[in-house]
C-alpha cells in the first residue's frame, strides 16, 4: 500500500524541527531511521500531515562518554553505531550485548536507539536496555529541555510522554557509582526477529555487593516491563544461588505474556526465569572479582 499524502520537511536545526512540529499542532511526526515509521505509513496505521525528517541534523549523531562516566547518545545514532562502539563495549555491557541482536544488519544501519525508545514497541530491545541501565531521554520543545527516565517515558504500547511539539534529542545512561556488569538475552524465532521474550540486566557493584540493580523485560507484556522488585531483591547482597533464583522468580511473576504464534504464556514466563537466572549466574564471577 502507498502512504497517504503528507508534507515533507527537512529542517536544518532542532529549533526549526520544533517550530514545524508546533505549527502542525499534533499532525506532525519525526522521521529518524524510518525502520518503524515507514512501514506504519505504508500500512496507513500512521497518517501524519507533516513528516519532520531529522536526518539532516548530523550534530545528533554521537556517542559521548562524559568525564563522569555517563553516556550521551544522540537521536541519529544508529543501532550499528552502538554495535561498533568500543566505548560502549568497554563500559556498558548490557547495551553491548543487545546491539547485535536488534533486528538485522540492514535495519541496524538505519534505525536509531532513540527512535526505538520513542516507538515504544512492547517487543523492542532498547527500552529494556535503557530501563535496566537507569537511562533517560532528553526531550526538547519550545520551552527548552527536560530529562525523562525511560521507565516513565514509555507509558504503554507504542506510547510515550513526548508532547507533539517535542523532539527526543538524546538518550542518557547515567554515570555508574561502582563497577558496571550486565547482560542481555533474547529468544527470537530466527535471526533478526523481534523478541519472543527477552531480559536486560545491569548491576553496579561495590565491595562485592550489588549497589544498584536494573532488570527489564521485553516481549512479555503490553509494554516494556520494569522488573523493579526482581532488581531490588539483589540490592546490598552478593550474587548467590538463592538471591539469583529469587530475582528470576520475581521477574517471571511480573512478566505478563500472551500466548501467540511465538509461544504460550507459560513458555515465555519460563524463558524469562531462565534468562534472568542465566544472566545473573554469568555475572557472579565478576561480582566476586569486584569485591
Ligand atoms: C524487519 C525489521 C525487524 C526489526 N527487528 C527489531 C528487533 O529485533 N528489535 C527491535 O528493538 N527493533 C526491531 N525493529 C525496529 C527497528 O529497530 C526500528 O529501527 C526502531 O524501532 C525505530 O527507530 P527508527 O530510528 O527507525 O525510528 P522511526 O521509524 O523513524 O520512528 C519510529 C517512531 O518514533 C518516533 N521518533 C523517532 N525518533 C524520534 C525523535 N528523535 N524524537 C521524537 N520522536 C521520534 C517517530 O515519530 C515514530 O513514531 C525492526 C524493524 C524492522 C523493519
Amino acid at each position: 500500500m502507498y502512504p497517504g499524502r503528507f508534507r515533507y520537511v527537512s529542517p536544518r536545526s532542532i529549533d526549526e524541527a520544533i517550530a514545524v512540529l508546533t505549527e502542525a499542532e499534533g499532525e506532525g511526526k519525526v522521521l529518524a531511521g524510518g525502520q518503524s515509521l515507514i512501514p506504519l505509513l505504508k500500512l496507513r496505521f500512521a497518517s501524519p500531515g507533516v513528516l519532520v525528517d531529522i536526518n539532516n541534523l548530523p550534530d545528533l549523531d554521537y556517542i559521548r562518554r562524559e568525564d563522569d562516566g555517563s553516556f550521551r547518545i544522540g537521536a541519529l545514532t544508529r543501532h550499528a553505531t552502538m554495535e561498533r562502539s568500543a566505548s560502549i563495549a568497554r563500559h556498558q555491557p548490557t547495551a553491548a550485548a543487545a546491539a547485535p541482536l536488534v533486528a538485522d544488519p540492514i535495519v541496524r544501519n538505519r534505525g536509531t536507539l532513540v527512535g526505538s525508545v520513542c516507538h515504544a514497541d512492547p517487543q523492542g530491545d532498547w527500552a529494556a536496555v535503557m530501563i535496566a541501565a537507569g537511562g533517560s531521554v532528553v526531550a526538547q520543545g519550545p520551552e527548552g529541555r527536560r530529562t525523562i527516565p525511560v521507565r516513565d517515558f514509555v507509558t504503554g504500547p507504542f506510547q510515550n510522554v513526548l508532547a507533539y511539539d517535542e523532539v527526543a534529542v538524546e538518550a542518557v545512561i547515567p554515570a555508574p557509582k561502582g563497577t558496571v556488569v550486565g547482560g542481555f538475552l533474547k529468544l527470537e524465532r530466527r535471526v533478526g526477529d523481534f523478541a519472543t521474550a527477552g531480559a536486560a540486566v545491569t548491576l553496579e557493584l561495590s565491595g562485592g555487593k550489588v549497589s544498584r540493580a536494573g532488570i527489564a523485560l521485553t516481549g512479555v507484556g503490553a509494554a516494556t516491563i520494569d522488573a523493579e522488585d526482581a532488581a531490588n531483591a539483589l540490592l546490598n547482597r552478593p550474587l548467590g544461588a538463592e538471591t539469583i533464583d529469587r530475582a528470576a522468580t520475581l521477574a517471571a511473576e511480573i512478566a505478563n505474556p500472551k500466548s501467540d504464534h511465538r509461544g504460550s504464556a507459560d513458555y515465555k514466563r519460563h524463558v524469562v526465569h531462565t534468562f534472568v537466572r542465566r544472566i545473573l549466574a554469568g555475572l557472579t564471577e565478576q561480582t566476586e572479582r569486584a569485591a
